[in-house]
């Protein structure tokens, strides 16, 4: 019986919010009397086991083959399925990105277990694991109560702080794995990396987002907000009007049919608050809105609000952070 954390990680770096997971799964556990432990998959893992003890597991399992070199949800499902039926897992835990939230609708379908998917917090209540997470586009939180004997759950990143990393130590083993190329029917042709210089959406601590309110001259005032974000070090963020208008690319639609994100600062740029809007950055810790319509309804929800023209503002901001930052 454990609870079973899967550590994504690209090129052997792990993606942050999995050690957040980890170490609530720690815990969890704690409460629950088990143990929290990590699964690595891939062809090279080993700079990571360390830090899954530092972060809270007390084993850690690692399945490495080179046919894993590369994420396939098909061989990593396989695998997390062997994993969770090897050390008897009671729980898997996975990030919500695109391939924690795939893998963990693969697993829990082929073992038929209950799953929270996209949850935002997990809790221990009369000693089963409880998982929250929005419905109706945010606007109402439902616990979801498990029936199965195995749990499986994805976690919107930033749901739980990041902690500093411990001295610990741990089990570590390496994981028999039944598994053969052929039987892998993904196949990877080639691998582009994105512009390593971009600040990922959902790791930021601070976005900034334009929607169409930068209609009049879409090209100056995407510029306009891409300069304030790169002053403060954020990451570019969007509503899906400015998308389908063609303004940006998707991969910074925020929302309901985008990402959902968790910064600790979140600027809204010509963006008037609707409510697909809100449930992907509905939970940043301070909103900053900036619209020229006072009862845009992105007001209710900001703490901070300017009441005026983006192509003014966002300049007059960037330059005066310029002169603070500097
Ligand atoms: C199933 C479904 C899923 C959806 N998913 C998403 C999603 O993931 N993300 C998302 O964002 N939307 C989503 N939407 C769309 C959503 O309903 C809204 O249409 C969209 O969020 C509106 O984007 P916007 O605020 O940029 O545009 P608008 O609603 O048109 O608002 C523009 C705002 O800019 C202000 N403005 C205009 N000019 C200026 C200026 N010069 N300076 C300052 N302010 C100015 C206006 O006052 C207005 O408030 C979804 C809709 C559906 C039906």
């Amino acid at each position: 019986m454990s609870i079973l954390v899967w550590i994504e990680q690209n090129d052997g770096k792990a993606v942050s919010n999995c050690w957040e997971l980890l170490a609530k799964a720690k815990e969890l556990a704690a409460e629950l009397g088990t143990a929290a432990a990590a699964l690595l998959i891939g062809d090279d893992v080993t700079g990571l086991v360390q830090q899954a003890f530092a972060y809270g597991a007390e084993a850690v399992y690692a399945a490495v083959d080179s046919s894993l070199s590369n994420y396939r949800f098909q061989s990593y499902a396989t695998v997390a399925e062997q994993a969770v039926e090897a050390i008897g897992a009671t729980a898997f835990l996975t990030n919500a990105s695109i391939r924690g939230g795939v893998l963990a609708a693969t697993v829990a379908c082929r073992q038929q277990a209950g799953i929270a998917a996209n949850a935002t917090d997990l809790r221990v209540e009369d000693g089963k694991l409880v998982a929250t997470r929005t419905i109706y586009s945010g606007n109402i939180w439902a616990d979801i109560h498990f029936e199965t004997p195995l749990v499986v759950a994805s976690i919107r990143p930033r749901s739980f702080p990041l902690p500093a990393p411990g001295d610990a130590s741990g089990t570590a083993q390496m994981l028999d794995i039944a598994l053969h190329e052929d039987d892998i029917r993904q196949k990877i042709i080639d691998f582009r990396a994105a512009d390593s210089s971009e600040i990922s959406l959902t790791d930021a601590h601070i976005i900034v987002s334009g929607g169409r309110g930068v209609a009049a001259d879409p090209e100056k005032g995407f510029a306009l907000v891409s300069e304030l974000a790169q002053t403060l070090g954020a990451a570019l963020g969007a509503s899906r009007a400015a998308v389908d208008a063609g303004y940006i690319p998707y991969k910074h639609q925020v929302g309901q049919t985008g990402k959902t994100v968790k910064p600790d600062l979140y600027i809204a740029c010509g963006i008037s608050g609707a409510i697909q809007h809100l449930a992907g950055m509905g939970n940043s810790k301070i909103i900053v809105a900036i619209n020229k319509d006072p009862d845009a309804p992105i007001f209710e929800r900001a703490q901070y609000g300017i009441v005026d023209d983006l192509f003014k503002v966002a300049p007059a901001l960037t330059a005066e952070f310029r002169k603070r930052l500097n």
